[in-house]
């Protein structure tokens, strides 16, 4: 019997064997850490310690009274050397809190479970959510108390965990699935009771057999009758919260609509798990588990980090670069975003690193469209990739907007199936952030 899936989408070489049977290691950094004040998707923090403040772990460095935005803690003990800009995966520069760490990771006393967790309101733990700082840990950091507070929570039918972990090289999520099997289960548990009218889906891709394994004994043994587990369809990008959704419910929804218009609450695994910790056991969060792969690294691992690490000392504890890396990147290969350099902080959505030497990076020069449709085939959103880069190349905006280039995910499909090498995702990023630039220009002035 087939498993479920999606319309397009491609097949590239998985290359997780480097870190799939490694199981995660715990990095205690200890030099300074740097804690950005935006790693998550809305409004930016600000920072609410200053220079010398003592800071425990759990302490918030950054917060704001926006709606959709999530708080920055500290992951260590220690003293705020720095309040200003730093360079930040991607390039840019944002606003951190540098903390000097004392090594003694000594926890704020404010922290503890959420009393009576099992039987309180669970509006209690949307609550929780928003000040434990969770966001979503696949990769698109939505704040996690905004997710799960939708306008009508009698109308949300499907729970979905996300554990597909489609992204070639990465096995966070499914080391995590091996790991923390039982609080993932529980964290689902618990997060039920906020959506009466709903069933529990954890979605696994089937090349994680053993992941699936010891979901279903622990979904069995604890006697959960709300929760099951769906393998599905290895495909890329699988993972991807439109076609999850389209694949276990049947439903069509558009990019731009939100999970829960058509009944569906979907949360990576580990924003499952956190949300168990934050509850039940009183953690905020504060660290992330990243997988460090790639020919170029000496010796690729799975690492639990503290939030803020450097990322440059993550390398070093994965024993260097083997070769002189010719790519780095934040992520995997196929959505990951190349990094300059190493001097930057882990953050919430920092789910790998993978540095690749000249062998293994194509560094092909892009040449004419050929007009296969082979981007057009791989598109698991039904668009047209060669006229919406033909659209951005000519400076053509309001094409790209009709021909629904604001759909586009991102996901790189298109590219990674072009013969002529185009960089089509790029093309597309390009449009979104010249449009949204747009918007927003428009939206001040009015
Ligand atoms: S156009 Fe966007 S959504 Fe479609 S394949 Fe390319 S990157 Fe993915
Ligand atoms: S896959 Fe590349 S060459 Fe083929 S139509 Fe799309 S952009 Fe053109």
């Amino acid at each position: 019997m087939g498993f479920p899936t999606f319309r397009g989408g491609v097949h590239p070489p998985q290359n997780k064997d480097l870190t799939r049977d490694k199981a995660i290691e715990d990095y205690r950094p200890k030099g300074e850490l740097v804690f950005p004040m935006s790693q998550h998707i809305g409004a930016p923090n600000a920072p609410v310690v200053k220079k010398g403040d003592r800071v425990l772990v759990g302490t918030v460095l950054g917060s704001t009274d926006a709606f959709v935005s999530a708080p920055i803690l500290s992951s260590v003990s220690g003293t705020v050397k720095d309040v200003g800009p730093r360079r930040v995966t991607g390039g840019n520069f944002d606003t951190c809190v540098v903390v000097e760490n004392d090594g003694l990771y000594e926890r704020d006393p404010k922290w503890a479970p959420l009393p009576d967790y099992e039987n309180c309101d669970p509006k209690e733990y949307v609550k929780r959510l928003r000040e434990a700082g969770i966001v979503g840990f696949g990769g698109a950091t939505f704040p996690a108390a905004v997710k799960f507070a939708p306008r009508d929570p009698g109308a949300i039918k499907w729970l979905i965990a996300n554990g597909a972990e489609c992204e070639p090289y990465l096995n966070c999520d499914f080391r995590l699935m091996l790991e923390a099997t039982e609080e993932i289960v529980r964290g689902m548990s618990l997060l039920l009771r906020l959506f009466p009218n709903a069933e529990g889906v954890i979605a696994v891709e089937n090349n994680k057999p053993e992941a699936i394994a010891a979901l279903e004994e622990c979904v069995s043994r604890l006697g959960v009758v709300r929760i099951r587990v769906q393998p599905m369809t290895v495909k890329y990008p699988q993972g991807a919260e439109k076609m999850l959704i389209e694949a276990l419910t049947g439903q069509e929804y558009v990019v731009t609509a939100l999970p829960a218009d058509v009944g569906c609450i979907i949360a990576n695994v580990r924003t499952i798990q956190q949300a168990w910790r934050a509850i039940a056991c009183g953690e905020p969060a504060t660290e992330r588990v990243i997988t460090v792969t790639g020919d170029a690294i000496a010796e690729p691992k799975n690492v639990r980090v503290p939030l803020g690490t450097s990322i440059a000392e993550l390398v070093e504890f994965c024993g260097g670069f083997a070769e002189p890396p010719a790519k780095v990147l934040s992520g995997g290969p196929m959505m990951g975003v190349a990094m300059r350099t190493l001097d930057v902080p882990a953050v919430k959505g920092s789910s790998g690193l993978l540095c690749l030497t000249a062998k293994s990076t194509m560094l092909a020069r892009p040449s004419a469209c050929l007009r296969c449709g082979r981007c057009v085939d791989a598109c698991p959103v039904g668009l047209v990739p060669s006229d919406l880069d033909s659209f951005v190349l000519l400076k053509r905006y309001d094409d790209f907007e009709r021909e629904g280039g604001m759909n586009c995910i991102e996901c790189g499909s298109c590219t990674y199936v072009c013969p002529a090498c185009r960089p089509l995702t790029q093309s597309c990023r390009d449009g979104k952030t010249f449009v949204m630039a747009q918007r927003r220009k428009a939206a001040v002035k009015k």
